[in-house]
């Protein structure tokens, strides 16, 4: 049974990030600039800013507590 704790692990992992994802769903992403790397995105909520290839950021990196 030792094998199962890696994927528990991962699931652990797996549902912070879900609930993280969840927990910053009120972001507002506005594209701030554009270049050879990728678009640029601000929050207008929290403020914080994330670099895609496209398409709006799927979760914010900033943190809700200050
Ligand atoms: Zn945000």
């Amino acid at each position: 049974m030792l094998f199962l704790i890696p994927f528990i692990i991962l699931a652990l992992y797996i549902g912070m990030y879900l609930l993280r994802t969840e927990r910053t769903s009120d972001c507002r992403w506005r594209q701030s600039g554009k270049d050879a790397q990728g678009v640029a995105w601000r929050c207008q909520v929290c403020g914080a800013t994330a670099l895609t290839e496209k398409g709006l950021p799927k979760h914010c990196g900033a943190k809700s507590e200050e």
